[in-house]
Formats: C-alpha cells, sequence, structure tokens
C-alpha cells in the first residue's frame, strides 16, 4: 500500500491530466471556431476566443504550478501541455492579429468600391462585382444599361449642387429596390448609373420603365426623365470599364435622336474616334485658313432676281476635302468651339460684303447663324454694332439667324437681345420654323423681322395636303403679324410655284442654287441668273 500523499499525488495528477486533455479539446474547438471567424466576421466572437484562450492558458500554468514538484512524469506532462499550449496561443495570437488586419483591409476595399454621396458601387466596385457576377453564371447572357438624367446641369445650374447630389442620393438609395432587373447596380460619376441586367426579351424595356418609374416618384425639383444606352456583354471575361464606354456611346446615340433607349453599334466607336480626330484638328485648322465661307443664293422669286445668301462655314481638309457640316457643328458646339468659328464666319461675311461694295456693286444682305453657345458666350450687340462698324456697313445688310429653341428656353432674354438688334438695325431671322417645336402660339411673343420656313416641313409623303394647308396657315399668320417669310430647302419646280402661290416669293434652295464659293456667287450676281446651272462658264 503506497503512502497516502503519494495515492493523492497520482490521484491529483490524473486529475490535471484530465483537465489538460480536456482544455486540448477546448483549444481545438477555439481554433476551429477562430477559423469560422473570418467567416463570420464578427469582431465580438474573435475577442471572446481570444479571451478564452487566455484563461485556459493561466488555468494549465496554475495547475503546473500544483504538480510541479511531484515526479517525472508530471514534469514531462507539463512540459509536453505546455509546449502544446504555448504553441496553441500563439497560433491563436497570430490568427487574431491576421484576422483583424484582413477585416480592417477589407473595409478599407468596401469604402474605395462604394460611392459616398449615393451608397452604389462606384465604377471599380462595379467592375469587380460584375466581373464577379458574370463568372457565377456563364451560361447566361447579360447587358449593361447606362442610363442618366436628362438635363441633369438644369437641376444643378437653377437648385444648386447641394440640392443636386441630395437627388442623386436619393436615386442611389432607391435604385437596389426599384430597379428589379438589375443584378448589379452602380454609379459611375455625374448623373451617370450603370446597371448589370439579363439578356432577355423584355429586360430593356423593362428596366426603362423601372427607372423611369423610380424617377417619377423623387421629389426633385424638375421632373426627371432618363436616357439609357444598352451594350451587349459578350461574355464573363468582357473589360466592364470599356463595356461602360460603348453603353456611353450608345447613351449619346439615345440623346441625339431623342429616344430615350439606344443600343451600342460598333460604327459609334469609329464615329467617336473622327471625333476625336477633329476635335485635335479644328484649333490648327482654324489657323491654317481650311475653314471657308460658302454663300447660298437668295431668290425673290416673284421679281426673278438674287436678294442675297446666306452665309454656311465650310471644312476643307487638305486630305479629307470637304469634311460634312453635320459632322462637325454638333461637335463644335458640345465642345463651345463653334463661338471662335462663327466670329470668323461673320467677318469673312462682312468682309465680303465690304468688297462687293468697293467694287462698285449694290449692297447685297447676307444671312448668318448664330448659335446657341453665341448668346451665352458673348456679348452679342456690342460684337455686332462692333462688327458693323469695322467694315462701314449698313446693320440692315446683315441679317441674323437664330433658332426658335432658344426662344423657348430663355424668352424673356431673348426678346430683350433681339429688341435690342432689332433698334441698332440689324434683321432678325428664325431659323428652321417647321422642323422641330414650332407652334403657331410662341409666334406671337418673338418679335423677329422673318421666318425661315423649312420645307422638310412639306416631306413625309402621307398627308401632303394637310401639310400644306399647315403652311399657307403660317404664311399667311406670320403676314397679319408683319413678319416677312421666306422657305429654305425648296428643291423642286413645283415647291418654287406652290410656295409663290402663298404669298412666300423669297426662296432658298438646291432647286436655284446649292451653297457655293464667293467666287462663284459672285460670278451669279454678275449674271443675274436664278439658278446655279444657268451661271455662264468662265
Ligand atoms: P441651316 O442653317 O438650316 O442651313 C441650311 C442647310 O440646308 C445647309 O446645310 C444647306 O446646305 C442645306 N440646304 C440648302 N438648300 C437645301 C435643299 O434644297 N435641300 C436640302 N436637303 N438641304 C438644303 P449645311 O451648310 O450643311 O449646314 C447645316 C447646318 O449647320 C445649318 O443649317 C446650320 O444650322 C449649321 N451651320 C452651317 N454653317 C454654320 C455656321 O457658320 N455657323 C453656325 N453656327 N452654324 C452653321
Ligand atoms: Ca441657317
Ligand atoms: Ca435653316
Amino acid at each position: 500500500m503506497p503512502p497516502v500523499d503519494v495515492v493523492i499525488d497520482d490521484v491529483l495528477i490524473a486529475i490535471g491530466a484530465a483537465l489538460m486533455v480536456v482544455n486540448i479539446r477546448r483549444y481545438l474547438q477555439f481554433m476551429g471556431r477562430s477559423r469560422n471567424i473570418l467567416e463570420e466576421d464578427s469582431h465580438l466572437m474573435l475577442w471572446r476566443n481570444a479571451g478564452l484562450c487566455l484563461l485556459v492558458f493561466f488555468l494549465i500554468g496554475y495547475v503546473v504550478s500544483i504538480f510541479y514538484t511531484s515526479s517525472g512524469i508530471v514534469l514531462a506532462l507539463v512540459l509536453f501541455f505546455g509546449s502544446v499550449y504555448v504553441f496553441a496561443a500563439l497560433s491563436l495570437m497570430m490568427k487574431l492579429v491576421d484576422t483583424s488586419q484582413r477585416m480592417m483591409s477589407s473595409a478599407v476595399d468596401e469604402a474605395r468600391e462604394v460611392d459616398a454621396k449615393t451608397g452604389l458601387l462606384n465604377s471599380k466596385g462595379f467592375a469587380s462585382a460584375a466581373r464577379h457576377y458574370l463568372q457565377k453564371h456563364p451560361d447566361k447572357g447579360f447587358l449593361l444599361v447606362r442610363w442618366d438624367i436628362d438635363q441633369f446641369k438644369l437641376v444643378n445650374e437653377i437648385y444648386g449642387y447641394d440640392q443636386g447630389d441630395q437627388v442623386l442620393a436619393i436615386i442611389g438609395s432607391a435604385c437596389k429596390d426599384a430597379i428589379k432587373t438589375a443584378r448589379v447596380n452602380g454609379y459611375l460619376s455625374a448623373d451617370h448609373f450603370v446597371a448589370l441586367i439579363p439578356d432577355d426579351a423584355v429586360a430593356v424595356k423593362k428596366t426603362a420603365q423601372e427607372i423611369s418609374g423610380m424617377l417619377a416618384g423623387i421629389d426633385a425639383p424638375l421632373h426627371l426623365y432618363m436616357s439609357m444606352g444598352v451594350y451587349h456583354l459578350d461574355g464573363p471575361d468582357e473589360d466592364i470599364t470599356q463595356a461602360c464606354d460603348y453603353a456611353l456611346l450608345a447613351l449619346h446615340a439615345a440623346k441625339t435622336d431623342s429616344s430615350s433607349v439606344a443600343w451600342y453599334d460598333p460604327a459609334m466607336s469609329a464615329d467617336l474616334l473622327e471625333r476625336q480626330r477633329l476635335r485635335e484638328q479644328m484649333e490648327p485648322a482654324l489657323e491654317s485658313g481650311q475653314f471657308e465661307v460658302w454663300y447660298q443664293p437668295q431668290i425673290d422669286y416673284a421679281a426673278g432676281e438674287v436678294v442675297g445668301a446666306e452665309a454656311l462655314v465650310r471644312w476643307r481638309d487638305p486630305e479629307r476635302g470637304i469634311v460634312p457640316s453635320m459632322k462637325f457643328i454638333p461637335l463644335f458646339e458640345e465642345n463651345g468651339f463653334i463661338t471662335r468659328l462663327d466670329e470668323y464666319v461673320w467677318d469673312q461675311a462682312c468682309r465680303a460684303m465690304r468688297s462687293w461694295i468697293d467694287e462698285g456693286n449694290d449692297p447685297m444682305p447676307l444671312s448668318v447663324n448664330i448659335s446657341r453657345r453665341d448668346i451665352l458666350a458673348r456679348n452679342l450687340y456690342e460684337e455686332f454694332t462692333d462688327l458693323v462698324a469695322r467694315y462701314g456697313l449698313d446693320p440692315s445688310l446683315l441679317h441674323l439667324e437664330i433658332t426658335e429653341t432658344l426662344f423657348i428656353s430663355d424668352p424673356e432674354d431673348m426678346n430683350r437681345l433681339v429688341e435690342r438688334l432689332q433698334a441698332a438695325g440689324f434683321h432678325v431671322e428664325l431659323d428652321d420654323f417647321g422642323s422641330g417645336y414650332s407652334s403657331l402660339n410662341t409666334l406671337k411673343d418673338m418679335m423677329v423681322d422673318t421666318i425661315k420656313l423649312d420645307m422638310k416641313f412639306l416631306q413625309g409623303g402621307r398627308n401632303e395636303n394637310r401639310r400644306s394647308r399647315i403652311l399657307s396657315a403660317v404664311v399667311r399668320m406670320a403676314d397679319t403679324l408683319g413678319i416677312s417669310t421666306i422657305a429654305e430647302g425648296v428643291e423642286t419646280r413645283e415647291q418654287a410655284d406652290f410656295l409663290e402661290s402663298l404669298g412666300c416669293h423669297k426662296l432658298q434652295g438646291y432647286y436655284f442654287a446649292k451653297p457655293m464659293p464667293e467666287a462663284d456667287y459672285r460670278r451669279m450676281l454678275r449674271a443675274h441668273v436664278l439658278r446655279a446651272e444657268d451661271i455662264p462658264s468662265a
């Protein structure tokens, strides 16, 4: 029979060993749990496990201190379990540090990928989320839609940028619930949003409806309408950032042909390159005299004589010949270069009138075009009065063509300007009447001298009779208001005769002459002919 204290010693060793085994199990459980921590993403779990681990470590130390002196076996056990626990504690600590670092950096990453204003994924976040989604669904087709708000800059300009930001924030938070077709939503910049939607027959229409419905429900200072560009993604490996650019091209197309949705077409990319080329070349072209002013005669059909001309700009590129005006004028209107180009055209037109008069001819008026940009960017009154003074011309010789849209967006300012110009002796014409927003009602509020009827008004096949009656009413109404009329785009003798019968005698169009260089126009004037084809060859 061993002595009592040895028995007690052995019992204690057994209890101690059992405790340690239990604790090893605990430790293993902790490790297992801490592995889950990464997934559970919870700080609380992390620190509770760390606390428990330290407590166990402390208990082991306590048990070790009881048995330390008892025997060699105890010492061996203590060393063994002690080292296991030291290792365990250290590796858990390292895991904790690692986990918390990863959590912090994933929070930073998240902040980098979310836009603070709208709460939506920013372009980087959208690209990676969309890529992830596409990779998860490699068998399905998807579309990328990029949408923005028409005239959003008006909200900013009229109500201020804070209000604009607020509207964007509301849209950002409404997106998730409102656009049910969207698999991923994002915000790119300015008022541009983006979404990944499935490629099925109704998705685009449904998305457009959902966005429009969401915008209609937003309490904004102006009614919000959207435009949308759609790009078909080729597969999970497609570059999302580039897809957003393609969708932008489609979005531009939606805006230019004023449909609310447009699909990307590869021709749009070619167009973009072309625009970029034109943008790079416009300054050197102006400096090197590549812009020419051409003249399209205006005829008094009743009197049978040329009574003036419209000055139209032409770009003669040394490599490509004449660049169509539809290619560069809208672009220059967008980027503001039109103001410099127009200044040049007006100057050239006045110089031409001066030299014509100096050669002993009767003065002959010229019409020049004024774009919206010109009105915004400069003091037109001073500029035109200076211009005619510089060339010693009577202001009535310079006819100023303004479009109707200018009157619609800012009627009071426009009328004030027109009145001042008329008081100074200029002749103001309303260009493109009948092509767009024309309304007989607004005519009475626009203090112009002449309206220019666009003959596109008559085109279109069906209902020609009805259109003719409207045209005749417009001419009569203008006459009653003391406004004269000129018709442009006259292409046939029938049109000319018809206009004449309505009492619209001043005509301009291909039937008489296309726009031509100054020298040709002079020859036409000298020859006293009505049609370019009758100009005697030199
Ligand atoms: P717009 O002011 O309406 O000019 C008339 C356009 O119709 C000209 O095109 C002219 O060549 C074309 N045209 C004339 N007669 C006929 C016809 O019988 N049939 C057809 N189908 N077309 C005819 P262009 O010169 O290509 O100019 C297009 C537009 O570009 C102009 O339309 C005007 O808005 C703008 N533009 C042209 N030159 C200038 C300029 O110097 N400054 C500004 N701001 N805009 C200009
Ligand atoms: Ca014009
Ligand atoms: Ca016109």
